[in-house]
């Protein structure tokens, strides 16, 4: 099945003009059969839940790289799902750059999230661009605005990104990427809902007003809060870990997972309410916890997520957050994206 319909950029209009938050997945691709079945099994559950769309990131390294095209391009041809492609300038000169995106639209890919990408020695080094490439994911926008035909979306960081001045430069650089082309952002994962109408209004203050896609994660297991803290770039709230912790006391892992589920759908309540044009989940390719959020959330039609949340078994402690399995590394701004092979 090929996706056809209006561009993401007129889907996200539509939905903010009537009101009704855009619901999307994050997905990484896999690195063996064995991934490949547990990424497909969570693509076909959240397509019965017609997500906005579902993207896919975008790895260091050839083969890693090449995995992410052919997996965005299994979602374009074989679901009903539109897919955006995540794209980072790492090690990719101009011309690398353009190959991609041509493999992109032939593949009936017509959105993609513009990322400049971790430094390529690791977050906390520093950022090398390229010699024949880009330098920052603004030149990225810039580059996909001039080939034209693409939906392009941007990254948002309600923390401080590590190598930013402070809040505000995030807020500068964002307003910067909307003014190239950018139609939409989405942002690193975080868990006290101030943050994101904090980075909202800044933007504002800069006349950027594309919607911005908050990024959530459940907290599934207490092993996960370092590794979440690290993704985020911030620590995980105290009270948020003093309630995970009372849980593990009370009720062992099972419990712990059911409030990590819990605290994600009250933050997606709560920023839903103050405004946020949807939700952004991510899932690590194991769909049952953003699911279960959904659910509780009622954001879907309830039989249609009630089956899809029974068709994932819930797994106390699960591997959601396995740093190792989906190549996080231990910086500020890492993001769960595959390790290079
Ligand atoms: P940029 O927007 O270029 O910003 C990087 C730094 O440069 C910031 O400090 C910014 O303030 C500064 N800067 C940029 N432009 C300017 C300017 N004109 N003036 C002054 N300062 C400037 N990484 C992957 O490798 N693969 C992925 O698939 C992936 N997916 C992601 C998805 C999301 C939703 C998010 C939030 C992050 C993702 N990342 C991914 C991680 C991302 O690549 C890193 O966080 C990276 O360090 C920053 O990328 P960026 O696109 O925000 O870069």
């Amino acid at each position: 099945m090929v996706t056809g319909g209006a561009p993401l950029q007129d889907v996200l209009a539509d939905l903010r003009a009537s009101g009704r938050p855009s619901l999307s997945f994050e997905f990484f691709p896999p690195r063996d059969d064995a991934g490949e079945g547990v990424l497909w099994e969570s693509l076909r559950r959240v397509e019965a839940l017609e997500p906005t769309f579902v993207s896919v990131t975008y790895g260091a390294g050839g083969s890693t790289r090449d995995r992410t095209v052919r997996a965005t391009r299994a979602v374009a041809r074989e679901t009903t799902m539109s897919p955006v492609a995540h794209l980072t300038c790492v090690s990719a000169s101009r011309a690398e750059l353009r190959r991609v995106v041509g493999e992109y639209a032939d593949a009936g890919v017509s959105s993609v999230l513009a990322l400049r990408g971790d430094p390529p020695g690791g977050p906390g080094t520093p950022w090398e661009r390229h010699p024949q490439g880009l330098g920052t994911a603004l030149e990225l926008v810039e580059l996909l605005r001039s080939l034209g035909g693409f939906t392009v979306g941007v990254a948002a960081f309600p923390h401080r990104h590590p190598e930013s001045a402070d809040a505000e430069q995030d807020a500068r650089v964002l307003a910067l990427k909307a003014r190239a082309g950018a139609s939409f952002a989405v942002t690193q994962l975080f868990y006290e809902a101030r943050l994101w109408t904090e980075l909202v209004d800044r933007a504002a203050g800069h006349g950027c007003d594309i919607p911005v896609l908050p990024g959530l994660m459940a907290i599934t297991s207490l092993k996960q809060v370092p590794v979440f803290a690290k993704l985020s770039g911030a620590p995980v709230p105290p009270p948020l870990v003093a309630r995970l912790e009372a849980a593990q006391r009370s009720g062992g892992d099972a419990e712990v997972r059911r409030v990590g589920v819990e605290a994600t759908a009250e933050l997606g309540a709560e920023l839903l309410e103050a405004g946020a044009p949807g939700l952004h989940l991510y899932t690590l390719n194991r769909s049952s916890a953003s699911l279960e959020v959904v659910r509780a959330l009622g954001l879907r039609d309830e039989d249609r997520t009630a089956a899809a949340v029974r068709a994932v078994p819930a797994q106390a402690g699960a591997s959601q957050a396995g740093a190792s399995q989906t190549g996080a590394t231990p910086a500020g701004t890492a993001h769960p994206v595959p390790a290079a092979p």
